[in-house]
């Protein structure tokens, strides 16, 4: 059962020196349930590829079919619906985590913007839910993310991620900024998600080492394309 197909993906960018084609013609396909590793060095085109398909930001052409349906032909209402199966974990939650709020704003911020739970405590009931289920103890519920380590941090950004109960994760370095012990609990934790919840990753990293036990299938990108997609063991038999 496939749940993504992106077909002849392309963005270009115009920048002083010219067009860019950072992504150029990628295709392939993803399983349900299954991760999709997408490695290569820094600028390959990996993030803005993982943007494309989310349509955060605009491809210059190409079709990204999810659960049988054309992202890039949806109108804006059509797209905010979506959101709710399709997310983005970032590399580095601090960045992305708006620093005025509390871990539970932040955890109930897409609940509210998608009027998925209007009521207030049943909501709050929702993020005590999730935060159990990223392991965050619950007396950190009022704090800032600016007090918590990275490893935290982290989990607040997959407890956002997960409160659409979306099908689809993009996880763009996930990991990357995190000490390696940290990774690993990370890591350990997303593969739990995975098999409770049934979802499907695009795991996004410059690093093999990471994706190598996690991922299914590999996929290596260089200089916006997709070289090479293999199942992960296959990959590593290499000599
Ligand atoms: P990766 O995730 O593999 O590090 P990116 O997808 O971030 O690569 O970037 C691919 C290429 O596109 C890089 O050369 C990067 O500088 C360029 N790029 C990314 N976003 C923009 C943008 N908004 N404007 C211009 N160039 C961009
Ligand atoms: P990340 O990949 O974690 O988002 P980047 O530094 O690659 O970190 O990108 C940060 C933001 O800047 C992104 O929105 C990206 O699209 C944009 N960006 C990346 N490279 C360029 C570039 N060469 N010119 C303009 N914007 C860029």
């Amino acid at each position: 059962d496939t749940i993504l197909e992106v077909k002849h993906l392309k963005k270009y960018f115009n920048t002083p020196k010219g067009l860019l084609h950072a992504v150029d013609d990628v295709n392939f396909t993803l399983e349900r349930g299954k991760t999709l590793g997408i490695v290569g060095e820094s600028g390959c085109g990996k993030s803005t590829t993982g943007r494309s398909i989310l349509r955060l930001i605009e491809p210059t052409s190409g079709e990204v079919i999810f659960d049988g349906e054309d992202v890039c032909k949806k109108n804006k209402n059509e797209l905010r619906l979506l959101r709710r199966d399709m997310q983005l974990i970032f590399q580095d939650p601090y960045a992305s985590l708006d620093p005025r709020k509390t871990v539970s704003e932040i955890i109930a911020e897409p609940l509210k913007l998608q009027k998925l739970i209007t009521d207030p405590k049943a909501r709050m009931d929702r993020v005590r839910e999730l935060m159990q289920v990223v392991g965050l103890a619950d007396r950190l519920i009022n704090t800032y993310p600016h007090e918590l380590d990275g490893g935290r941090r982290q989990r607040i950004g997959i407890a956002r991620a997960l409160a659409m109960k979306p099908k689809l994760i993009v996880c763009d370095e996930p990991v990357s900024a995190l000490d390696v012990s940290i990774q690993a609990q990370i890591l350990n934790l997303m593969q739990d998600l995975q098999e409770q919840m049934g979802l499907t990753y695009i795991f996004i990293t410059h690093d093999l080492s990471v994706v190598n036990h996690f991922a299914d299938d590999i996929a290596v990108m260089y200089l916006g394309q997709l070289i090479e997609k293999a199942p992960s063991e296959q990959l590593f038999d290499k000599p």
